[in-house]
């Protein structure tokens, strides 16, 4: 464990200021992340040093498909969330109140990753802005090893997190696991609103760092899969980050205490594409259906198919290396394009 930097002291207490339940700990008491707690009047976190998973990833399985297509990362995570979502895929790691995880030191991580052959790290699995100081000194030594970090979160930072990450991390995913309904949110997510998440993606785009958004279409009728959700998220999207944000609709799984939960129908997911295309959002995609077209990159010119997909995989991209359609000239929004050889 190692005193942690987002945190302030009041009276007898101390206010964690990672995240948006700025949660007030007396002396002794654990966030409700579980991973940042009070001792002797100092806000530690409990997981620095301690890695619960680790794997090599394309970084597609993000999402993130207009960053580096192609691109492998060390994903990497600790336990604990910010979130107690009720159909978490990782609630083994996530909902676990508890410290485990593999001594590894950040040093140690960034040698994995390149001994991996990665081109960046990403923090993910679980919600990283729970252990942002583990991550920030993971980024910054990575950085100098000229490798990229990446966020897969639910984008519930706190306003006083933004400036402390913003020194190392190059993208962010983020992940409203739901449709941005706050009835949602209370209902399945234990969050009271998702407004902190709205903050954090405008926060993001002044601080410069590169942004995809994720939308789960979780199908509990009229909250999780309602089309006039699907639309405000959408055009708030457009309005407020631009219409070249890539937005990903991805397909729900029954998991956790969710597992009564049908998966997402395609043609639903089918219904949110269209609708937010019909918003004016040029590049919109839909995830967790293997070999669906909507996988694909399409030029928003022209039309013709630029990337194909299989699922994670890149079966072939056609964009050129200015990033740009190669029939029609057209700007693909595409951060740091390789003309490799796929798949890799
Ligand atoms: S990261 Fe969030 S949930 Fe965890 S202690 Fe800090 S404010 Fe609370």
């Amino acid at each position: 464990m190692k005193e942690a930097v987002l945190y302030s002291r009041t009276t007898g207490k101390v206010r964690c200021t990672a995240c948006s339940r700025y949660c007030l700990l007396g002396e002794g008491q654990t966030g409700f992340c579980g991973v940042r707690k009070n001792v002797g009047g100092k806000l530690y976190l409990l997981v620095y040093g301690r890695a619960a998973a680790l794997a090599v990833d394309p970084i597609e399985k993000k999402p993130l498909y207009h960053y580096l297509p192609g691109g492998r990362v060390l994903s990497m995570s600790t336990s604990g969330c910010s979130w107690s979502c009720s159909y978490c895929q990782n609630y083994d790691i996530s909902q676990r109140r508890e410290i485990v995880g593999e001594h590894l030191e950040p040093e140690q991580v960034v040698k994995i990753a390149l001994e991996s052959g990665s081109d960046g790290i990403s923090y993910t699995y679980n919600e990283p802005s729970i252990f942002s100081e583990y991550a920030h000194d993971i980024g910054i030594l990575a950085k100098k090893h000229g490798l990229f970090s990446t966020f897969v979160s639910n984008g519930y930072e706190s306003e006083e997190s933004i400036p402390y990450l913003s020194e190392f991390l190059d993208a962010i995913s983020i992940d409203f696991k739901g449709n941005g309904n706050d009835a949602f949110g209370r209902k399945y997510i234990g969050i009271m609103s998702y407004s902190p998440v709205f903050e954090t993606l405008k926060r993001l785009k002044s601080a410069g760092i590169y942004t995809e958004v994720t939308d789960l279409v979780v199908p509990v009728k009229g909250l999780g899969d309602n089309l006039d959700d699907a639309r405000t998220l959408s055009s708030w999207i457009r309005d407020n980050l631009g219409p070249n944000t890539p937005l990903h609709f991805t397909r729900f799984h029954p998991d956790y205490k969710m597992r009564d939960v049908p998966v997402t129908p395609v043609e639903t997911l089918e219904r949110h594409y269209e609708i937010a295309k019909e918003e004016g959002l040029r590049f919109v995609y839909v995830g967790n259906i293997l070999g669906h077209r909507l996988e694909n990159t399409y030029c928003p010119n022209c039309g013709k198919e630029m990337i194909e997909r299989y699922g994670f995989q890149i079966i072939r991209n056609d964009i050129t290396s200015e990033g740009r359609c190669p029939f029609c000239g057209e700007d693909m929004h595409i951060i740091r394009n390789r003309t490799l050889n796929f798949p890799r």
